[in-house]
């Protein structure tokens, strides 16, 4: 049984939606969805109306996905231009740098004049509607510019994370067919330059596609500059003209591409398209965060992820709020940096992933009490299941206990949230994404395609389509129908098992393909690994199953430990019998190996396709690495493992 933390007292009758409206609210989204998303599309300025609201068919032989089809509009005019005449000079973005010495605030004045200028020097070079603009920039005001410089004239946006290689960023521009680049000079993480521009080069080196690159000086490094192709962001700007007409698009026209952060394998280019996910994007940032006019709102994903374009980028600017951009990590220069910024901006609502919890959480509470958190109403979870550990450590040391945990799921293909507990509406049960979002049916199906009533597990798939989901994955639409739409016909399948307990909530147990089959038993990741964790040696670990003789499978763990732990016989003793307690004997860890560190991606989540194949003791395939955080994490990985066998 899971602990429940109820909407604490007098959050609801503040908030945008209490347990009555959700209740009222998502029944008619679901009895009448063309009549809740028309509502919602209110939001935005359209150029043209739409008549039409959905086209839709989860067919896998004949897959339609259309939103507000006949509908036109321009992205930037409702991100800016709608804001104008009230907020000209107010901050629309307060940048805190690497370093704690720099600091800047963007009006939304300034924002919309460098946005303007932008998109006339895009214009410039060539871009033109529908061409793709590859945007390779840390996390600095200039990527918001970026973004929304491609959008004002119709442009497609590519962003790919600034901690990519050369080789990653290659893939990425290439299969993308962008031929203008925007990055920038260095970029700065942890006191260490990330050489973007010298990357940038490499990437290009030998090729003919790209004839464009303008380049934001960040660090004003010397760095290499090829005259006729190169133009510095600064100068081109200044010589632009500072308005530029906003092109109209269509709703299905596509807005961004964004290849997946690559936990599974080869990293897919999603399309989104334009009336549907702002829509989407805009409303449910609202909704699911309680934003109110003034909240302060700091979104730490990276500007490469979908996290970042939906509820760093849109659903803030589309609603017109203040929101705090950090360039750094959290550890640099010490191990309280985020907690200062929360400070110093009096942050409102605080939006984040397990991963850093996880981290922070290992160096204990003193980083944290040295700063006043008080400003904090609202905090949020992305990116994996939030193991109740880290929730309970979140929710009491940095939320004071008083706020509740927004726990958000979805995915790159969804656009914008699926699964989520409404702050005002839904009692918080600790790892769990709990409630379906407005408009957004889940369903747990069993392996036959058999839709499961009442509590159980399953496979997590959606029935019927929602406005923000992907419409193909670029260059690859049989792939797109394949991966989601042909295992489970006439529903969305999101790749992940989950779990629906006796009051409705849902709960994410990890990646289907990542599910252990032990003598017949059906082991979630999630599951093991908050078992783990709830040992207090333990500060992350990731479970994967492997070749055994007599059970099929058996459960192999990789366990890092707390500061101040050291690896014992008597402690691996400990933890088994923790995983024991807590799920049961057929869950015994049969290995656990200590490591230091575990293999992420980009995006800080755990590579455990490879882990699987160095428990298997298979140390040679590891398939597509280029999203890999640190290589060095999996030699050590496979060392430990080779001097065990
Ligand atoms: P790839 O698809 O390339 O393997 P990825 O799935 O990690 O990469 P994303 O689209 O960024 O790329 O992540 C979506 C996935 O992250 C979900 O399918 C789910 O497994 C996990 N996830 C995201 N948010 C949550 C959450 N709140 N709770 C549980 N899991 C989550
Ligand atoms: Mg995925």
């Amino acid at each position: 049984m899971s602990q429940v933390f109820p909407v604490p007292a007098g959050f609801a009758e503040h908030a945008h939606v209490d347990a009555d409206t959700y209740a009222r609210v998502y029944a008619r989204s679901i009895e009448n969805p063309d009549e809740f998303w028309r509502d919602q599309a209110g939001f935005l300025d359209w150029m043209r109306p739409f008549s039409q609201v959905s086209d839709t068919k989860f067919d896998p032989d004949d897959l339609r996905i259309r939103w507000f089809a006949d509908g036109s509009l321009n992205a930037s005019v409702n991100a800016l231009d709608r804001h104008l005449p009230a907020k000209a000079d107010q901050p629309a973005l307060l940048w805190e740098g690497d370093g704690v010495e720099e600091s800047r605030v963007v009006t939304w004045g300034e924002l919309s004049d460098r946005v303007n200028r932008l998109a006339n020097v895009l214009k410039g070079l060539g871009v033109a509607k529908g061409d793709v603009v590859t945007i390779y920039l840390p996390v600095i005001p200039e990527a918001f510019v970026a973004m929304l410089a491609c959008v004002r004239l119709g442009a497609v946006h590519s962003v790919v994370f600034s901690g990519f290689s050369a080789e990653a960023l290659a893939d990425r521009i290439h299969d993308a067919g962008a031929k203008v680049l925007i990055t920038a000079d260095e970029g700065k993480r942890g006191g260490r330059a990330v050489p973007l521009k010298v990357n940038a080069d490499r990437a290009l080196n030998s090729q003919k596609q790209v004839h464009s690159v303008v380049v934001v000086r960040r660090s004003g490094a010397d760095v290499p500059f090829t005259p006729g192709r190169d133009h510095w962001y600064d100068a081109v700007l200044d010589a632009a003209a500072p308005w530029c007409e906003p092109v109209e698009v269509g709703a299905e026209d596509p807005l961004f591409i964004l290849y997946t952060s690559g936990s599974t394998g080869k990293p897919k280019g999603l399309v989104h398209t334009t009336g549907g996910y702002l829509v989407h994007a805009g409303t449910s940032w609202r909704t699911i965060f309680d934003w109110h006019e003034n909240d302060v709102f700091w979104c730490t994903a990276d500007v490469g992820w979908v996290t970042a374009h939906t509820y760093k980028v849109y659903g803030p600017l589309l609603n017109g709020a203040t929101s705090v951009l950090f360039e750094g990590v959290p550890t640099w220069p010490d191990v309280s940096r985020w907690w200062s910024i929360i400070a110093k901006h009096k942050v409102n609502i605080f939006y984040t992933a397990p991963t850093a919890i996880r981290s922070l959480m290992r160096e204990g509470e003193a980083p944290v009490s040295r700063h006043d958190l008080s400003s904090l109403r609202v905090l949020g979870s992305v990116g994996e299941p939030i193991n109740p550990e880290a929730w309970l450590w979140f929710h009491r040391v940095i939320g004071g206990g008083r706020c509740p945990i927004v726990d958000t799921y979805w995915q790159t293909e969804t656009g914008a949230v699926l699964l989520v507990p409404i702050p005002g509406a839904t009692p918080n049960k600790p790892g769990h994404a709990a409630k379906p979002y407005f408009g957004i049916r889940p369903e747990l199906v069993d392996a036959h395609g058999n839709t499961l009533d009442g509590p159980g597990q399953g496979n997590m798939c959606f029935a019927g389509s929602w406005p923000g989901q992907a419409r193909t994955i670029l260059h690859d639409h049989d792939r797109f129908v394949r991966t989601y739409f042909a295992p489970y016909p006439g529903r969305y399948f999101t790749g992940d098992g989950g779990s629906r307990d006796e009051d409705g909530y849902y709960r994410i147990m990890g990646r289907v393909d990542d599910v252990i089959n032990v003598s017949g038993h059906r082991l979630g990741t999630v599951e093991l690994e908050s078992a783990i964790s709830s040992h207090p040696a333990v500060a992350e670990s990731a479970v994967v199953g492997y070749p055994h003789d007599i059970k099929g499978q058996g459960v192999f763990a990789y366990v890092t430990l707390k500061e101040g732990f050291a690896e014992s016989d008597a402690l691996r003793r400990e933890i088994i019998e923790a995983v024991r307690t807590r799920i049961g004997p057929i869950a015994t860890p049969d290995a656990i190996q200590w490591a230091p560190a575990l293999p992420k991606n980009r995006a800080g989540k755990i590579l455990r396709r490879i882990l699987t194949k160095v428990a298997a003791g298979d140390y040679d395939n590891f398939g597509d690495t280029s999203t890999l955080a640190d290589p060095q994490v999996v030699d050590d990985i496979v060392q430990r493992r080779r001097d065990n066998s």
